[in-house]
């Protein structure tokens, strides 16, 4: 079997929910955790005679982001249609979404493609529908029963589905990455995978190269993070290649995928659009949109991650690949800039936010930064000014972050400060010397480099408080250098 003979095709379609306070039909919170079912109204139990009314910050978020998906066509009317199909957890066995007349069509979407270079993928369609509720298994003596919870029956989603453009799962994770960041940067979804705010489903075929026909697809659910995602579409395009390459036929089929077990397994036979008898919503009126509404969003759109990154690069001088780590999450880009206007080096910040910021950010569990960019800034300039040590830095900021204290308190305290001072250095630099003989050797019979392992030797003994260059001094002018 020969990987290299064969292209994989990738189209991925995303379900975020959107952060409003209440449901996309009703006036029931979307607040999440409370007692099951404490979040219902005639509306999302789909009692009989009760009328749909549409939440007017769930059509005003979907066009803000089919504007920062660069959607050429927001039609100004628009149509919501039922999905019908039998589920427990679906009370009105129908689903409100839209069909044939989605909010928005054709946009795109940037991702890396190495180097410099970026790599346009194409979005089908944007459109609006309503969650269904959650099933809860009983356990114990519950164990053989089901429950249904309906606090989610009537969450806004909206599906971004994007053209069949991917080619990798890497670059299906880059595209993931990058749409979650943007719907984050807009404030309309917290893009949280791992808590279901944030729900990929992925199509994937494969072909010969250089044929252009698609092949049959299989459709991916359940990948609940990023790394899944990848992970899972790399195993079914091998399991597809591995039959096309037998000569055996890949079946139409919806596959979920087991995270424990690293498997795909058969869910059901797809169905097709006609299985679900769509149908205009007859309890709603078409969706209108006046073009002075869509041009007041427009002028709401936030910086966004491309245009962010792209000014690191233009204006402060950073590399690609920097500035496409600043900007994935939208604190630590927003803390960047900060620092960089109190700090004004933004090679040496971005190194710094870059390397243990993030360390300590993403230990930390992420969301909002928990300290100053004075902070930062502060310490940096102790660093460039040889009051601490690079060494001492990182460490003075992972307590900054973590208890919120002043760095100079710190070093101050826990007294950091750098030594330089001669006396303060020999004895030190002496026992290095008496415990190094073979390298002292080394070192004045010319291996120059040696100097960098005995230096290393006194900041350690020092716990990193000597000033390296002064050690480097005062070694060469011990061992007569
Ligand atoms: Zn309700």
């Amino acid at each position: 079997m020969n990987d290299k003979a064969f292209e994989s095709v990738i189209g991925l379609e995303v379900h975020a929910q959107l952060q409003t306070q209440s449901k996309i039909f009703c006036g029931c919170s979307t607040r999440f955790g409370d007692q099951p079912n404490s979040h219902t109204c005639p509306v999302c139990l789909g009692m009989p005679g009760v009328l749909p009314v549409i939440n007017r910050k769930v059509v005003e978020f979907a066009i803000m982001t089919s504007l920062a998906l660069h959607c050429e066509e927001i039609p100004p009317r628009s149509v919501f249609a039922r999905k019908n199909y039998f589920y427990p957890d679906l009370p009105k066995g129908y689903q409100i979404s839209q069909y044939e007349s989605p909010l928005a069509l054709r946009g795109s979407l940037e991702i890396p493609a190495g180097g410099n270079g970026l790599r346009k993928i194409g979005i089908t369609r944007v459109h609006l529908e309503e969650d269904a509720g959650k099933l809860v298994h009983g356990e114990g003596a519950d164990s053989g029963s089901s429950f249904v919870d309906l606090n989610r029956a009537g969450v806004p989603l909206m599906e971004i589905v994007s053209e069949p453009d991917l080619r990798t799962p890497e670059e299906a994770g880059d595209y993931l990455r990058r749409l979650a960041a943007i719907l984050v940067y807009l404030g309309v979804c917290d893009g949280k995978m791992e808590e279901g705010s944030l729900r990929c489903d992925a199509n994937v075929s494969v072909r010969r190269r250089g044929e252009t026909a698609l092949g049959v697809k299989t459709e991916l659910k359940n990948m609940n993070s990023f790394k899944n995602v990848e992970k899972a579409l790399a195993k079914e395009i091998q399991r597809q290649i591995a039959l096309v390459s037998e000569g055996k036929k890949v079946v139409q089929e919806t596959l979920l995928w087991d995270p424990d077990n690293e498997v795909t397994l058969p869910m059901r036979g797809k169905e097709e659009a006609h299985d679900y008898r769509y149908f205009p919503e007859p309890d709603l009126l078409p969706l209108v949109l006046e073009n002075s509404w869509v041009e007041e969003l427009k002028k709401k759109i936030p910086e966004l991650p491309q245009e962010k990154a792209d000014r690191f690069v233009r204006d402060l001088g950073l590399t690609r690949y920097d500035a496409e780590v600043l900007v994935a999450a939208k604190p630590v880009s927003d803390f960047f800039d900060e620092t960089v206007k109190i700090h004004p080096e933004p090679k040496k910040v971005s190194n710094w936010v870059t390397g243990e910021f993030l360390r300590i950010y993403w230990a930390e569990g992420g969301g909002p930064v928990k300290m100053t960019p004075q902070n930062l800034a502060r310490i940096i300039k102790m660093v460039d000014e040889g009051k601490i040590s690079g060494l001492v830095g990182k460490k003075v900021l992972e307590e900054s972050y973590k208890n919120g204290q002043d760095p100079e308190k710190i070093v101050q305290e826990q007294g950091l400060s750098q030594v330089s001072d001669e006396s303060a250095l020999i004895g030190i630099i002496d026992e290095v010397i008496k415990d190094s003989p073979k390298e002292v050797e080394r070192f004045k019979s010319g291996e120059e480099k040696l100097l960098q392992f005995l230096t290393g030797q006194v900041m350690k003994k020092s716990k990193g408080k000597a000033n390296p260059k002064r050690v480097g001094e005062l070694l060469k002018s011990r061992l007569g250098k």
